[in-house]
């Protein structure tokens, strides 16, 4: 029997926003532990949330850029439950009327385009963090983490496989970090996935039962699980037992997954309207001016890299895969305008320093411009091409391109006299060719130039040859 997996996700995305969703405190990453709370994010009783703007604005940004429908009318409801993490006994989220309805993504898989649906977006509060201490044999709870603004995204079960998760994973990380929504930083906890599966025959209308597997916050955990689970199921189908709805945990270390809790359903939670909040009505100036502000894709990147700069389409999205490298790229190039030059450097040298570790791609520590002053040595032709990799290696060290083509006596050392002398015998020996070049057929200049590379072996950057040849054919 060949079973079909079916699979829908739902994404949690930390939003990075400078304050938390209801209350002031720092929504940061990280702090001393409870060093980031008040009476409103602690749950204190009698105190009232004020909605931050900015993390409304940005989960509209989120909407726009995965094509969903904007609600005009938008409202936030408790969904009550009790964890230690979560010191109101409720979470401020939105149900019967999130910010995002409706919306798809395309995403690559195997060379195949494919559009994965997305069911709704909604804006929530995230909870504290327990930590275990299992030789003392107590938890800990911190709530540093309580309040800071959380979307969820939810898909349609469009998803038959763990490669398929992450492409779009990895695609709705890569479009909220470009939106400037969220850091997009797995380590940090900032993106969590909570997944669905299922089996059932192909082309079976009804699905299997179904499991969740719980925030699993790194690519190769996700795909670990879904193929575990995978796996799981089929085994006990085949064996004649039935597949129990619950939620699981995925370990790491064994690679399994194992029970948390039965599935609850929604009206376990006994949602209703928050009374602490007034519902939004957005008008569609406001909204018009959040969607012109939406900062430029990587996709459109990838098209304006390739169609106006003329790289390879490879290239492009090398540079466009991770949102730090492709913001150096544009600084670099707005320090000077080569983008060929400075986009293949890139790719081939730098992108090898990053992968060797030497640098990292998130904290980069180099400065654009002086890249870029780098590139302009070897295009003007004062260092040679290949001292690039060396002054580069420096560079990761903190010397300007200067300083280390100075240090490591890498100036293309240039004789000016005898520039102008080889010039000249060259001009008197190609009279005709001289002639041509100043009755307007400039095509000759190559010749001259080739003619005159060839006498000087090397002694001269061809960029100096050409401004001194054109000087002198113009007199
Ligand atoms: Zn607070």
């Amino acid at each position: 029997m060949k079973l079909y997996p079916t699979i829908g996700l739902e994404i949690h995305a930390e939003l990075t926003t400078n304050s938390k969703v209801f209350c002031t405190c720092s929504a940061q990453f990280g702090g001393e532990p409870n060093s980031r709370c008040c009476p409103v994010c602690s749950g204190l009783p009698g105190t009232l949330p004020v909605l931050n703007a900015k993390a409304v604005e940005y989960i509209i940004k989120a909407g726009y850029i995965m094509n969903c429908d904007i609600s005009r009318f938008t409202k936030w409801d408790r969904k009550n439950y009790f964890y230690p993490d979560l010191p109101k006994a409720y979470q401020i989220s939105q149900m019967p009327r999130p910010v995002c309805l409706g919306g798809h993504v395309n995403v690559e898989v195997d060379g195949e385009t494919r559009t994965m649906r997305i069911n709704r977006i909604h804006l929530e509060e995230d909870a504290g963090k327990l930590v275990h201490d299992d030789s003392m044999r107590v938890s800990l709870a911190d709530y540093n983490r309580c309040g800071i603004p959380l979307i969820e995204i939810v898909t349609e079960p469009d998803f038959h496989s763990a490669a398929e998760v992450v492409a779009f994973f990895e695609k709705i990380r890569l479009m909220l970090q470009y939106a400037g929504v969220c850091d997009g930083r797995l380590e940090q906890g900032s993106m969590r996935c909570d997944v669905n599966i299922s089996l059932a025959e192909k082309n079976f209308d009804t699905l299997g039962t179904r499991t969740e597997v719980k925030n699993l916050n790194s690519l190769r955990s996700i795909q670990r699980a879904i193929e575990y689970e995978i796996y799981r199921q089929t085994e006990l189908i085949e064996n004649g037992e039935r597949v129990v709805q619950e939620t699981l945990h995925f370990n790491d270390a064994t690679g399994e997954t194992s029970s948390l809790r039965s599935k609850e359903d929604a009206h376990d939670y006994r949602y209703f309207p928050d009374p602490d909040i007034p519902p939004i009505i957005f008008t569609e100036e406001e909204l018009a001016a959040i969607k012109a502000d939406i900062p430029e894709m990587p996709e459109m990147r990838v098209k304006r890299y390739t169609e106006q700069y003329g790289i390879s389409a490879a290239d492009a999205k090398i540079l466009t895969d991770t949102k730090s490298i492709s913001d150096f790229f544009e600084s670099a190039v707005k320090a000077y305008n080569a983008p060929k030059a400075i986009g293949t450097f890139i790719v081939v040298e730098l992108m090898r320093r990053i992968n060797l570790g030497e640098i990292s791609a998130e904290d980069m520590t180099l400065d654009p411009a002086d890249f870029a002053h780098l590139i302009e040595l070897a295009e003007t032709g004062k260092i040679s091409k290949d001292s690039r990799k060396i002054i580069l290696r420096d560079m990761i060290d903190g010397k300007t391109a200067e300083r280390s083509a100075e240090d490591n006596n890498l100036w293309i050392k240039e004789d000016n006299e005898l520039l102008e002398k080889t010039i000249d015998e060259i001009m008197a020996a190609n009279p005709k060719a001289v002639e041509q070049y100043r009755n307007g057929e400039t095509k000759v200049f190559g010749f001259l130039m080739g003619q005159c590379g060839k006498a000087l072996k090397g002694a001269a950057a061809p960029a100096s040859i050409k401004t001194m040849l054109e000087q002198k054919l113009k007199q």
